[in-house]
């Protein structure tokens, strides 16, 4: 792929970035019988060139199994109806964690605003009801953080399977 591809250990007069076109054609299968000829010279002496085929190789293997994997029609239905719930539930998730913010924030103001103007509670009551209401609201966010943690593991795993 750089032009810096070290000296060429083959004796021919080509140079290994030559090569790479009829390395391509060579493993499509599109090469002619001088350029195989040509190429399978250079291979036997350049292994450089040999990792290139084999790469080759195996990228154009993987896009033929993928091509003629046939995937039944219900397997497609399956894929579909999967990706639509799972969207689903990525949005209902997304809402229910805005709806948590938001009334969370005002709960949060409201309830400040009723400790700061409140005159029947102690000061000790008023430090009392902080804490756990900031208690509660970090309880509250580390299981949402989890479960937003949860499905982004879920999502990597189902991928590497
Ligand atoms: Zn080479």
């Amino acid at each position: 792929m750089s032009s810096s591809d070290g000296p060429n250990p083959a004796s021919d007069s080509r140079s290994c970035p030559a090569f790479r076109d009829s390395i391509v054609r060579y493993v499509d299968g599109t090469a002619s019988d001088e350029e195989r000829a040509e190429l399978e010279a250079h291979l036997r002496n350049c292994p450089i060139c040999r990792d290139e085929v084999e790469g080759h190789t195996h990228i154009a293997r993987t896009a033929h199994d993928m091509r003629f994997v046939d995937l039944p029609d219900d397997a497609w239905h399956d894929y579909w109806q999967n990706t639509y719930n799972r969207m689903e539930r990525t949005i209902g998730w997304l809402l229910v964690v805005i709806g948590f913010i938001v009334v969370g924030v005002c709960a949060l103001a409201r309830f400040t605003q009723w400790l700061v103007t409140n005159e029947t509670l102690g000061l000790i009551e008023k430090v009392g009801l902080s804490v756990l209401v900031l208690g509660l609201a970090l309880v509250v966010l580390g299981v949402i953080r989890e479960r937003i943690a949860l499905r982004r593991f879920d999502r990597y795993w189902r991928i590497k399977r």
